[in-house]
């Protein structure tokens, strides 16, 4: 059964064909700058660089491809069962992979105000999907859903009352990922029954803490800004420099959206959002940058310290995404001086994590420690797989 997973931006699509239930990966690209002059489409090694005018166009370059690259992927487009498309924002109302009909796009656009860069781009994207691909099952899977298991205690504001029954609460962000990274730990344990703490850490990043296979907590909150340091973000802020920078220094919510969500975190720690430009300097004596890094891993610190507290305990911690599955650096900073909670790390297998298969537990740790690479596109094809077969 073939089925492809497809992430819509605003100016990109992303794509990966798969043929279920082996998750054999039988196309992967994107479509990217879409609208603009110098888009680029890249599905395997086939590239055309050609102005895409819209999301439609781009499908239209993949059905192309599928059909008529030398060794053609399809006969026909109908031989795709289903289109899994990632949504960011599900609400209240979303838990579990869903069937796609005119109600759930409603709801899909009710939630543009509460992800105004990411549901909006996400939609365009199913009704391309449904044009082009007609025959398929068009199925949504939502970047909150996995955490619809977090508890009220620790999802709800104290805030009053009426603003929760507005659905301001705690939503939490990268669930495909951290239900993925967290599943995939529950194998290499044998068990689901365990205390895990997942780390998400690219561009955004987030810590989930998962028990018995469900989130109960994560650091992200009402929106993707809260929590750790990210690239770009500031993470956890007091609350009242936003009215200071409002109301002493004059700069308009739009100003403080740009500061806090493009302007902060290690890009404003250390002057670039790219991690390894931040160890490069580093090395080299950039007081900033060690500044930036010791304070990027202090806040995962801060956070394995609260879940394993609120969870009394830990079986393992995931590092996934690209700064958790590649900095040695921020992996050994992050876990440094945490043998009072069982926790520690072997530096040579934190060197060279290919050779251990991802496990840099050290001798004496009581907590298991993986480096697991995340895969949000498999872990919506086997969603969408269970759904449907
Ligand atoms: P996104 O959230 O955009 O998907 P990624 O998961 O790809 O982001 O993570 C991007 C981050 O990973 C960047 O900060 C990048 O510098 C960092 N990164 C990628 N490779 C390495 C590496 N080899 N060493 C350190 N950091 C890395």
């Amino acid at each position: 059964m073939k089925i492809l997973v497809l992430n819509s931006g605003s100016s990109s699509l992303k794509f990966q064909l798969f043929e279920m239930p082996q998750a054999t990966v039988l196309v992967k690209g994107l479509a990217e700058r879409i609208g603009e002059k110098t888009s680029r489409f890249v599905a395997n090694d086939f590239e055309v660089n050609e102005p895409i005018a819209t999301h439609k166009d781009a499908l239209h370059l993949l059905t192309d491809y599928l059909l008529d690259s030398k060794q053609p992927i399809l006969k026909d487009t109908s031989e795709i069962a289903a289109v899994g498309h990632r949504v960011v924002h599900g609400g209240n109302t979303f838990v579990q992979p869903t069937v796609i009909t005119g109600q759930v796009k409603d709801k899909i656009r009710e939630l543009f105000s509460l992800a105004p860069l990411h549901n909006p781009a996400n939609l365009t994207g199913i009704e391309t999907a449904e044009e082009i691909f007609s025959n398929a099952k068009q199925i949504a899977v939502f970047d909150t859903a996995f955490h619809q298991s977090i508890p009220i205690e620790n999802h709800k504001y104290a805030i009053p009352n009426n603003f929760y029954e507005a659905g301001i609460r705690k939503y939490g962000f990268h669930g495909i990922s951290h239900q993925y990274v967290s599943r995939e730990a529950n194998k290499l344990l044998g068990r689901k029954d365990i205390k895990l703490i997942t780390l998400h850490l690219g561009n955004g990043a987030s810590a989930t803490a998962v028990l018995n296979g469900k989130s109960f907590d994560t650091t992200m909150g009402f929106g993707p800004m809260n929590g750790l340091i990210m690239g770009t973000r500031s993470g956890d802020i007091d609350q009242s420099i936003i009215f200071y920078l409002l109301e002493k220094l004059n700069y308009s919510s739009a100003d403080i959206q740009n500061i806090l969500n493009k302007q902060s975190g290690m890009k404003a720690l250390a002057g670039s959002n790219d991690l390894r430009d931040i160890e490069t300097a580093a090395n080299q004596g950039d007081k900033r940058a060690q500044l930036a890094l010791i304070m990027y891993a202090g806040t995962i610190k801060k956070y394995i310290g609260n879940f394993t507290a609120q969870m009394n305990g830990l079986d393992a911690l995931i590092f996934t995404a690209g700064i958790g599955e590649n900095s040695d650096v921020v992996r050994d900073l992050a876990t440094k001086n945490l043998s009072f909670l069982g926790i520690e790390i072997d530096p040579n297998k934190n060197k060279n994590p290919k050779k251990y298969q991802g496990d840099i537990t050290g001798k004496n740790s009581k907590v298991k420690i993986f480096i697991i690479p995340t895969n949000e596109e498999k872990e919506i094809a086997s969603q969408v797989y269970q759904l449907i077969y």
